[in-house]
């Protein structure tokens, strides 16, 4: 039997994608094959197109990532879908066995551990199709749309990071970083009952988007360097819970800057580096809360859904840019640019 090709934007090099032809994937049992619909283009997609490799050995020179996908059933295969169903998938690939999955912790999955998702250590979504673990598919109700679903991904980062947050009504809230992360973090900390919710930004390139949409009061210049005294006056003493959204050893510093005595920092940018240098006494001496997060709970990702389907945030108005896989490089090349203003791109096949 011939065998069946599709088109993929493929990582071929160091910022290099070349759409090619490639064999559709196999299916097998407890698999499921879609037509992808939608795929968004993540912070992290960055940093392996910069390095022209996944996060598997092997991956160098050939490589389909993409992680933020939905798209409709072709093969259900032996699931429970049914051909025509639309679906979101998960792209953490975890064990379900180990102690943290089985107390319903799967993103501290002992197999997983931080590296093992859709797209950086296995082929990804960024084709015409895709075949994956039916038990990572969720059913996509009509209310979220194949574009807001290539957004589940970032929203579940910001609902987990919120929820386990300590924030309470009326709390302040600074968000160090302008990303999308960052930026969903703000509308969700308002929709929990932040009374004042605020952004540390080093520059003004995203923020036309967070601005439309309206749900941060403030804008501070992490560059400034008085900016400790400004946002300490402006918070009346210092911010409850910092959002680290960035991942550097400024901008933690950043949030130690922010933060009120006995209050909360919690880190969800990834920092490339293995170190980053840290002033380790202060947060000492005024008790500060530093807590980290990643993804979100099995539990936490069917909310998520749950949370478009329900109007509570509609991720589609964070969306500056709809475009078409073969122009995947131009994507890149986009996100990766000093100057444009994108925030969050969505790919279609
Ligand atoms: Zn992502
Ligand atoms: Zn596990």
């Amino acid at each position: 039997m011939e065998q069946e090709m599709m088109k993929a934007a493929v990582l071929t090099g160091p910022r290099q994608i070349t759409m090619k032809d490639v064999p559709v994937p196999a299916m097998g049992p407890g698999l499921l094959k879609i037509k992808v619909n939608a795929c968004g283009v993540c912070g992290s997609d960055i940093h392996m197109w910069k390095a022209g490799k996944g996060w598997a050995p092997g991956t160098e020179g050939s490589f389909i990532m993409g992680h933020e996908f939905c798209g409709t059933v072709t093969d259900p295969g032996d699931s429970h879908f049914k051909k025509g169903d639309r679906v979101v998938f998960w792209a953490n690939l975890y064990c379900g066995q180990c102690d943290m999955c089985r107390a319903g912790q799967e993103q501290l999955c002992r197999e997983v551990n931080g590296t093992k998702y859709i797209g950086f250590v296995c082929s990804g979504a960024y084709a015409e199709q895709f075949v994956g673990k039916a038990s990572n598919a969720y059913l996509l109700p009509d209310a979220v749309s194949d574009v807001a679903a290539g957004l589940i991904d970032p929203l579940m980062v910001a609902y987990h990071a919120v929820k386990h947050s300590s924030l309470r009504l009326h709390g302040k809230v600074l968000v160090v970083g302008s990303g999308i992360i960052g930026q969903l973090i703000g509308t969700l900390t308002k929709r929990a009952g932040a009374s004042y919710v605020a952004m540390s930004k080093v520059n003004d390139r995203k923020i036309a988007k967070a601005k439309e949409i309206g749900d941060f009061d403030e804008y501070f210049d992490g560059n400034a360097p008085d900016r400790a005294a400004v946002m300490r006056a402006a918070s009346d003493g210092g911010f409850d819970v910092v959002f680290e959204a960035v991942g550097s050893g400024e901008t933690l510093e950043t949030a130690l800057d922010a933060v009120r005595p006995g209050g909360e920092i919690v880190m969800i940018g990834n920092s490339m580096e293995p170190q980053v240098p840290f002033s380790m006494n202060r947060a000492v001496l005024q008790e500060i809360r530093l807590t980290g997060s990643v993804s979100c709970t099995r539990v936490e990702f069917e909310e998520t859904i749950d949370l478009i389907a329900r109007g509570m945030i509609n991720p589609e108005r964070y969306v500056t840019d709809v475009m078409p896989l073969s122009e995947l490089q131009h994507a890149f090349e986009r996100l990766t640019s000093k100057t444009d203003p994108v925030v969050k791109i969505v790919v279609k096949p």
